[in-house]
């Protein structure tokens, strides 16, 4: 098979722009796919829906706009004279850029650059911009990818969507598409992570019991870092909600793992926070720093340990268990790992019980809580009411999008940043409202140089950015305004902390944005409440 040029992945994304119809996209897409080799599929789809790296945690290319403005500055077009640009080519330029380095970098990326931008034509540079900047503008997003892998393999929409769960990367998916090996015997297996199962947010505990039929098992949720711990025999290996696989930062863990799991292989569901040396709980920020940590693991053991509480089990001794009820699971999942590291557990219908659990996890430093359906199975990826939690006030996940210059002390840095929910029937962002609180001046700093790395555009103002970094975002009320295009506007707005963990398509939804609009309406007493106690009266 012939190696697909760029030029038809731009035809196909202009046919999509003009189409608002689902239906034909998803066709559009299919019919592309199918012609491509199943490499050029992968890379194809990653690139239409503007990914830039085969990682999955892959930071951008950290090319600033400056520097693409200076690439295209020497306009140079030699797109008659050298040979048809492919995907291929363009995603080795890509892969070559991410992976440049050290002294004199920039001039190496620029030079990539220039070459890569010379072979273009005008439609094809175009194209690639949009790609470049994350701003597609032409609907498409992953669940379309999805159905587009359906429509491929002739497999049905539920299935593919499980295999995405399990496989947890969409350019993958279209590979085993293509070269048919989409079957049902891709399952859950050891050492391959699967996406985690995610929670929604419920009101209150009542909420929580009503929506669980009555009964539920309630546990604390810990304000940490989500590992899938994959054990089989004497190897253990840890990842993240993003599937990054850190095993090596956790020495520590690993010792505590290999004498506390009873059983030959496992995967089994859990957090870890970081805990002072009374092993009281540390903020989130120290824990992913920790986590994250690749340098000197061994010095910093002593001075921040980690905790590690395990809440549930995918398989055990071979055998897959997501489909059996959870009390079924907990039992199984009791019987083979040490209390030490099993996260605590009640199971009740009484909301004053529960409460006073909730209100005991609280004065430990913990979150919240969490309530789990006794009845549930374990759905890999997906956020469903099946798992619900409980939190003492509820903060948005919000993304930037761009960034304004700060004034007198805060002049030199962008300060002053929009934030955003996405929109889940269209995948895009909708601001809901600016803040500059909540960092401190290393973050102000830090946060400056990253959002210049992501710049899309520079204004008088400031500079759009390539939506990428996602903040917790604290505030008091929840209002209407004319001012921003999702109609709403957060007040007080305040940034809790800088999450790292997730990516730009996990923030809060602008769905949910408008059922809290509500609910504040059926509680409004409460969010006041809410307000002036965790915020100082803000
Ligand atoms: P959020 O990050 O706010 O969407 O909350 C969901 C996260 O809570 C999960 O992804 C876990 O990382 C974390 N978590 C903490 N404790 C638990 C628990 N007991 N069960 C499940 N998830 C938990």
């Amino acid at each position: 098979m012939a190696e697909s040029l760029f030029s038809e992945l731009v035809e196909l994304c202009r046919l999509l722009e003009s189409t608002n119809s689902r239906l034909k996209k998803v066709q559009l897409i299919a019919n592309y796919l199918k012609r491509l080799s199943p490499v050029d599929g992968k890379t194809a789809s990653y690139l239409l829906i503007g990914r830039l790296s085969e990682e999955k945690d892959g930071s951008p290319l950290n090319v600033g706009w400056k520097i693409i403005m200076k690439a295209l500055k020497s306009g140079k077009n030699l797109s008659l004279l050298s040979a048809p640009l492919t995907i291929n080519d363009v995603w080795s330029s890509l892969k070559l850029i991410s992976q440049i380095q050290g002294q004199g970098s920039m001039k190496k990326k620029l030079a990539v650059l220039e070459s890569l931008f010379s072979r273009c034509s005008k439609d094809e540079l175009e194209w690639l911009l949009r790609i470049l900047s994350g701003e597609m503008r032409h609907g498409v997003n992953v669940g379309l990818l999805l159905d587009a892998v359906a429509a491929i393999s002739g497999i049905d929409d539920h299935a593919v969507r499980r295999f995405d769960m399990i496989i947890g990367d969409v350019g993958e998916l279209v590979r085993l598409a293509l070269s048919k090996q989409l079957s049902g015997r891709i399952g859950i297996r050891i050492f391959n992570p699967v996406r985690p199962m995610l929670a929604e947010m419920c009101y209150d505990v009542q909420d929580a019991l009503d929506k669980h039929g009555g009964l539920s098992s309630f546990e604390p949720k810990y304000d940490g870092v989500r590992l899938q711990i994959h054990k089989q025999g004497s190897e253990i290996r840890l990842f993240t909600r993003r599937l990054s696989d850190v095993t090596k930062n956790m020495p520590d863990i690993i010792d505590v793992l290999k004498r506390s799991i009873n059983a030959f292989s496992a995967i089994l569901d859990s957090e870890v926070i970081a805990v002072d040396t009374s092993g009281k709980a540390l903020p989130f920020q120290d824990t992913l720093r920790r986590v994250t940590r690749e340098r000197d693991v061994e010095e910093v053991i002593k001075r921040v340990p980690l905790k590690i509480w395990i809440f549930d089990a995918l398989m055990v001794d071979g055998e897959v268990i997501i489909d059996r009820p959870y009390l079924e699971r907990r039992k199984l999942l009791e019987s083979i790992v040490d209390k030490e590291v099993l996260t605590p557990f009640i199971m009740s219908d009484n909301k004053t019980v529960v409460e006073d659990f909730f209100n005991k996890v609280i004065a430990q430093g913990h979150e919240g809580i969490m309530a789990k359906d006794l009845r549930s199975p374990y759905t890999p990826g997906r956020r469903g009411t099946t798992w619900l939690k409980i939190k003492s006030a509820e903060n948005l996940d919000l993304v930037i999008i761009a960034a304004e210059w700060g004034h007198g002390r805060r002049k030199r840095w962008l300060s002053n940043y929009h934030l955003a929910v996405r929109d889940e029937e269209t995948g895009r962002y909708l601001m809901v409202g600016k803040t500059f609180k909540g960092l401190t001046d290393k973050e102000f700093e830090a946060m400056t140089n990253r959002l210049l790395s992501l710049k899309t555009s520079a204004q008088e103002w400031g500079v759009i950015v390539k939506p990428f970094v996602v903040v917790e975002v604290s505030y008091n009320e929840i209002q209407k305004s004319p001012h921003y295009e999702s109609g709403y506007a957060l007040r007080f707005a305040r940034i809790v902390r800088i999450r790292d963990d997730k990516s730009p398509d996990e923030v809060s939804t602008y769905q949910r944005l408008k059922i809290l609009y509500e609910k504040q309406f059926e509680k409004k007493g409460k969010f006041t409440e809410y307000a002036t106690s965790n915020y100082g009266g803000l």
